[in-house]
């Protein structure tokens, strides 16, 4: 009887699991918060029917569907299954519903308490270790309640019957665990195909937008050419306020090819001529080209670069990514800001970091980086990142940011080296 009981109750905390994996695309599965607080209160109650009565008390898992409820749907799903189970407890009979409420809250309170380092977490095993610890707290709760209750009834001594309880608790503790840790388990691979099917839909409409926009960026370009050659031909025979004018519309030019370049290198990132060339020799490229820019915002560039590290791939475009990532470490870093660029060999790669003990990012920044149009500056693009990324990522290297709201940022690209091979034929 106790082992039917059982599994009719881990059956009945999986079920709902079942219909949010399933769901979880459908549009409706947007208001999940009430839904699934609903679906697992639900759940609760029945696990509640099918209890297995044993020394007068009920044995049911209805605490793994709250811990769920209030973790993963937070704290009003969490209510609503507390309201659920209440509602039904006053129905199926009030005994001890004093007790049954107290435990109820309580567990309610400890997923609520962690819930925020919780959201915080980014593996699935910490996340499911939290699940696991909450259900640890349940059993507490429960040896707690009837420590109380042989402590007013019989001044503090425990029988052999409530030692027995006891262990009968702390085994029962050891399934409501596992079931906790399967259940979370389960919920963590449906939330990552979520996120995985996001990434895609995500990629589809990039791509999309990124046809549309290379075909605009071609038309408009030309005409930007003619415009920008007519200005600078007006402009050598202007003089005084007009030139100033026509050099402040001739920025602007430059400014919007850039912007096109930008589009037409993100609908189409792959790499053009490659060549073998010395990476440390580019970084001191970039430096001298924005070295302007950053004595204007009162930062300075420091390097330290080994050199010969060679890579073989197209320069123009690397030239582009490491321009980006750069400019946003000085644009980030305040006056008398420092940004250090280094270029060592790592795990036979070549790797170059760039830092700033600029503004940093939060947390949620750090997640949207390089992602399209994702921007926080006021005349931003949000353009810069996204481009480097899918550059870096041609070239099959790798980037990466780490940051720390008023620290800085550091990012971290790695690239493959040019092949030995490679290096002798190129002499
Ligand atoms: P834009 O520079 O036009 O805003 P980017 O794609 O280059 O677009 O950068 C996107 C955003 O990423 C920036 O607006 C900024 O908030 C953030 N960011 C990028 N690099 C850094 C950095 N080194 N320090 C702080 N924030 C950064
Ligand atoms: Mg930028």
């Amino acid at each position: 009887m106790l082992v039917d009981k059982l599994l009719v109750n881990i059956f009945l905390v999986f079920v709902p699991l079942l219909v949010y994996s399933a769901l979880s695309d459908h549009r409706y599965m947007k208001h999940t918060q009430l839904l699934m607080g609903g679906v697992l209160g639900v759940s609760s109650v029945l696990c509640i029917a099918f209890s297995y009565i044993w020394y007068g008390l009920y044995w049911d898992l209805r605490y793994v569907p709250l811990i769920l409820s209030v973790l993963y749907f937070g704290p009003k799903a969490g209510l609503l299954n507390i309201t659920v189970m209440v509602l039904a407890r006053m129905y199926i009979g009030p005994d001890s519903i004093d007790v049954g409420l107290l435990s109820m809250i309580l567990c309610y309170l400890g997923p609520f308490l962690v819930r925020r380092t919780f959201m915080q977490l980014k593996g699935m095993f910490f996340r499911a270790g939290i699940n696991m610890l909450m259900s640890i707290w349940a059993s507490l709760v429960m040896l707690s309640m009837l420590l109380i209750h042989s402590w007013a009834n019989a001044n503090g001594r425990l029988d052999k019957e409530e030692i027995e309880l006891i262990k009968i608790i702390i085994g029962f503790g050891m399934i409501q665990f596992l079931s906790v840790g399967a259940s979370s388990f389960w919920m963590e691979f449906s939330l990552e195909r979520e996120e995985m099917r996001n990434k895609i839909r995500q990629a589809e409409r990039i791509n999309t937008l990124g046809e549309l926009a290379a075909s605009m960026a071609h038309e408009v370009r030309n005409p930007l050419t003619v415009v920008k050659g007519f200005l600078q031909m007006v402009q050598s025979e202007l003089e005084g306020k007009n030139h100033r004018y026509i050099a402040l519309a001739l920025a602007e030019t430059d400014r919007a090819e850039r912007i096109i370049s930008d589009y037409l290198s993100l609908s189409r990132p792959q790499i053009g001529k490659t060549e073998l060339m010395d990476l440390s020799g580019m970084v001191e490229q970039i430096v001298l080209l924005l070295n302007p820019m950053a004595t204007k915002q009162g930062v300075r560039l420091y390097t330290e670069l080994k050199n010969e590290i060679y890579v073989y791939t197209d320069r123009n475009q690397l030239l582009q990514a490491l321009v980006h990532v750069t400019k946003n470490a000085i644009e980030a870093a305040e006056d008398g800001g420092r940004v250090y660029i280094t270029l060592i060999i790592h795990e036979q790669k070549a790797c170059l970091s760039i830092r700033d003990n600029g503004k940093g990012m939060s947390r949620e920044h750090l997640d949207r980086v390089g992602t399209l149009f994702f921007s926080t500056k006021e005349v931003g693009t949000g353009l810069g990142t996204a481009v480097s990324f899918r550059i870096i990522e041609a070239m099959n290297g790798s980037i990466r940011y780490e940051s720390e709201p008023g620290v800085g940022t550091v990012v971290i690209i790695l690239l493959p080296l040019a092949q030995e091979s490679l290096l002798t034929a190129e002499g």
